[in-house]
């Protein structure tokens, strides 16, 4: 059963173009060398920025164990928010926080670990006791060696309840009083709103008709540069550049005609020119004959969360980049090997597809290691495995350090020949990296040995795992080193051969 290459082992060859290959072999080392160093320069400078965002910003964030629910960390504005010191707040879980039932707490936790799930809506009891409606924004990040959940709390309640006085007021003055229960209850509440309208950190106003303001809040004034009187009542036309009222009218339009509430974010220009992304909510009030009254609208500034979130979602996928890396030869792990081989074997066996596994040993690499030292040990590993990159062209094969000084190379949709060629271009590589090796006893320079098996997995007969033909690659291996290294043996692998 076993495939003899003996005919391709033996005296490495040194052709003609050995020189050649050698230098882009090197010209692909600096160059991959290159390309990890951006990587974690990148990872640095975005684990800073995310860093920064979560300590400076105004707005509460916290930390979440997605497992547990425990709270893992808070920034001050997060502490100020629920009234807790640091120390107890701490100590608390989500449950503690929130009035949803647990178990969907749970699977919501868990979809948000998972990246599922980027925005809930819930209700949280804060230390003295109030509710307030929060909209949370999540997204999975590593901290700390763990995955946690970034959550970002916006407070709804105050534009909740602004939004809420702003159409009733819009009611009573287009109905009278006799809509509110007493006139003090109505002072009363115009007194509530106006406070609310000064102090919301959110933009709030609304509009007459789609082209004029009615009321606006302190924030809104602010944004635009403008104070409030300059504001309500005039015409969009009065307020900003022709182009951009007439965008607005049109919007405004059409959310009338469409009769129903609308959320959506724009970058605009603030009064001191600097663009910010603003998310609207423009709700449209209608009276019983189905006319259009008024349109409230809100927009709140989320430039700083949207650049937290990308940063966020920057850092994770470079972390995910990391972890499946070898940190010495950056090229995959055993982890991403072990990922990649199962998810390829399980296909294989799906759809009958043949495929093919190579292993790959250095010969006597203890004493190369013993007369030239750990870093130039270091050094052959980092050749030897660019070396073995190049020996595959297509983009399914994939290459890995598997630990220590051996490698695997996976040829899913390969057949024997096919195999045998990699393997042998793999050997070639490595051995025309001329790396010298005086006390090898195979050859004067670094040489592998290499073992590959091919087969065609078959359902109900072939294990789950791949561990049986990850076995018979490794014994083809064991059978290259006995014959004497610096050679290959391809074996056919049945799936009845256990
Ligand atoms: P064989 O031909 O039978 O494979 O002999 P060998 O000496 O290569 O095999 P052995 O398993 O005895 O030794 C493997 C050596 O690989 C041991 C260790 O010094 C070296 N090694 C493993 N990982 C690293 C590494 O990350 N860096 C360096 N420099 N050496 C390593
Ligand atoms: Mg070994
Ligand atoms: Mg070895």
């Amino acid at each position: 059963m076993f495939h003899d290459n003996s005919d391709r082992a033996g005296q490495v060859t040194k052709p003609p173009q050995l020189s050649k290959e050698i230098e882009s072999l090197q010209r692909q080392n600096s160059k991959l060398t290159r390309q990890n160093r951006e990587i974690q320069e990148e990872l640095r400078e975005s684990k800073k920025s995310s860093l920064l965002l979560f300590t400076s910003n105004e707005t509460a964030k916290l930390f979440i164990d997605p497992c547990s629910g425990a709270i893992v960390n808070a920034n001050q504005a997060g502490l100020q928010f629920y009234g807790y010191s640091r120390d107890d707040f701490l100590k608390l879980h989500l449950r503690d926080l929130s009035l949803f039932p647990e178990d969907q707490q749970k699977r919501d936790l868990m979809r948000a670990g998972k990246g599922w799930l980027r925005e809930m809506t819930d209700t949280h009891r804060l230390a003295s006791g109030e509710l307030r409606a929060v909209t949370l924004k999540v997204s999975p990040i590593k901290y700390n060696r763990k995955m946690v959940i970034f959550v970002v709390v916006e407070d709804r309640s105050q534009l909740m309840r602004a939004e809420e006085l702003l159409s009733s007021q819009i009611e009573q003055q287009q109905f009278g009083p006799e809509h509110d229960q007493s006139e003090v209850a109505l002072r009363s509440k115009s007194g509530e709103l106006e406070a609310l309208l000064n102090n919301i950190q959110v933009q709030i106003w609304c509009l007459q008709d789609e082209e004029t303001y009615g009321l606006a809040n302190a924030a809104h004034a602010r944004f635009l540069g403008l104070e409030r009187h300059q504001i309500e009542y005039q015409s969009l036309f009065r307020i900003f550049n022709r182009e951009t009222a007439r965008e607005n009218v049109v919007k405004n339009r059409e959310i009338f005609e469409k009769k129903s509430r609308i959320c959506y974010d724009e970058w605009c220009e603030n009064g001191h020119g600097q663009k910010r992304l603003l998310r609207f909510i423009k709700t449209p009030l209608i009276d019983e004959e189905q006319n259009r009254e008024y349109l409230v609208c809100s927009a709140e500034d989320i430039t700083e969360q949207r650049m937290a979130q990308e940063a966020l979602h920057k850092t994770n996928r470079l972390l995910e980049i990391k972890s499946n890396q070898d940190g010495l030869t950056e090229i995959s792990n055993r982890r991403c090997f072990e990922d990649v081989y199962i998810r390829e074997w399980r296909r294989s066996k799906r759809s009958a597809l043949q495929i093919s596994l190579v292993m790959v040993d250095i010969d006597h690499f203890k004493s190369f290691n013993d007369q030239y030292g750990h870093q130039a040990g270091d050094r052959c590993l980092k050749q030897v495995a660019y070396a073995l990159k190049q020996s595959v062209h297509r983009s399914a094969d994939f290459v890995a350090r598997y630990g220590g000084e051996e490698f695997v190379i996976l040829l899913p949709e390969t057949d024997l020949e096919g195999t045998v060629n990699v393997a042998e271009k793999a050997r070639m590589n490595v051995a025309s990296l001329q790396i010298p090796h005086e006390f090898s006893g195979v050859e004067e320079v670094v040489t592998i040995s290499v073992g590959a098996a091919v087969t065609l997995p078959m359902n109900g007969v072939s294990d789950d795992s791949g561990d049986s033909f990850l076995a018979a690659v490794d014994k083809a291996l064991y059978l290259a080193k006995d014959k004497g290294r610096n050679r290959i043996e391809c074996v056919e692998f049945n799936a009845n051969d256990k």
